[in-house]
Order: C-alpha cells, then structure tokens, then sequence
C-alpha cells in the first residue's frame, strides 16, 4: 500500500496491508483536532471534528523518498509526535516512541477514491472520545473508550509487541527514541 502526500513529493509503502492494521478509526479527542487546527487543515476533519487514522506498525513502514520534507508536531513536550508534510502541508502520521503504532491519517493512504477505501478495509470499526465531538457523533461512539475500541486495537498492540513492531521505525533514529526531523513543541 502506498503513502504519499497530496502533491506526491514524500513516499512510503506499508508492507503487510492490511493484514497488519486494525482498520479505521476515527478519534474525536481535542488534541487530534487542535493538531488539524495548528497546522491549518480543519478541512480533513469530518462533519464533527473527527480524525481517521488507519494505523500500522512502525516496522512495516518503508519512506520511499521525500524524508527532508517531513515535519514533526507535538502539541507539548510528552505529546505524541504528529508528522506532516511542509511541500503540500499533508499530515501524515501519528506515533510514539516505543510503541508499536504509527497511525496514518486517511489523506495519506494512496486510495483512488471511497470505493476503493470500503473494499479493502469496509467501514469505520471504531471511534473513540465522543466527548470532544461536535454536535452529535454516530450512534454508539462511546464519550471515551468502550469494550469496542479496546478489542479492536488491543490485538494490534499485543501482536505489536510481540513481534516487536515498534522498530526499526522510519521515524526514529537507530537508537529508537530521537526522530528524524527535531519536533517543534506547540506549548
Ligand atoms: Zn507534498
Ligand atoms: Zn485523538
């Protein structure tokens, strides 16, 4: 499967798609949308602020070309690191040191339209934090977690770990704690 950035200049292919993801998911929480906010793309948020992300392992993860386009976000010193893109402003993925998570946003992932999203992932399997929405999330969207979410991604993260899919990550060093671009710290 092919990531890529809306003008193409950054690459990647997720080997193992998608035996190795979850599915979609869609996470309402305040820090997702003041991320979208930060870097001025409101517009990839849903009808009630939601984020899609289609997560990965770190390890599964190969960067074609466009690694000097990349940027990095985090939202506060500890905050997960949050990469985008400074040629076209696309973000990207979401991940953590040590963690066998690299969640990429659906605007990365190189679907030729809905359609082809639907077959090969069907629908949204979870969203989360329904606290934060906006005006009134789908049916069933718990206000945090619910048993739902937990056994959609617990597998993921026990298989993760496991098989240690957390590195190496194309978004760390070697070592596995220093990323590849410096993050810029929002507060
Ligand atoms: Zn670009
Ligand atoms: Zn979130």
């Amino acid at each position: 499967m092919e990531i890529k950035c809306e003008c193409g200049n950054f690459r990647a292919n997720l080997r193992a798609f998608p035996e190795n993801t979850p599915g979609r998911l869609v996470c309402y929480c305040d820090d997702c949308q003041a991320y979208l906010q930060h870097i001025d793309r409101i517009d990839l948020l849903d009808e009630n602020g939601g984020t899609e992300v289609i997560p990965a392992y770190p390890a599964d993860v190969d960067i074609v070309c466009g690694l000097e386009h990349l940027k990095c976000t985090q939202l506060s010193a500890k905050g997960i690191l949050r990469f985008s893109t400074s040629c076209c402003n696309t973000p990207i993925v979401n991940t953590k040191v040590g963690e066998p998570w690299a969640g990429f946003l659906r605007c990365s992932y190189g679907f030729q339209n809905t359609q082809e999203l639907d077959q090969k992932l069907g629908p949204v399997r979870s969203r989360i934090m329904g606290k934060y929405a906006k005006g009134n999330p789908p049916a069933g969207t718990p206000k945090k977690f619910n048993l739902r979410a937990f056994l959609t991604v617990i597998p993921f993260m026990l298989k993760g770990r496991i098989f240690g899919k957390s590195k190496p990550s194309p978004f760390f060093e070697p070592d596995g704690l220093t990323p590849v671009v410096i993050p810029q710290i929002v507060k």
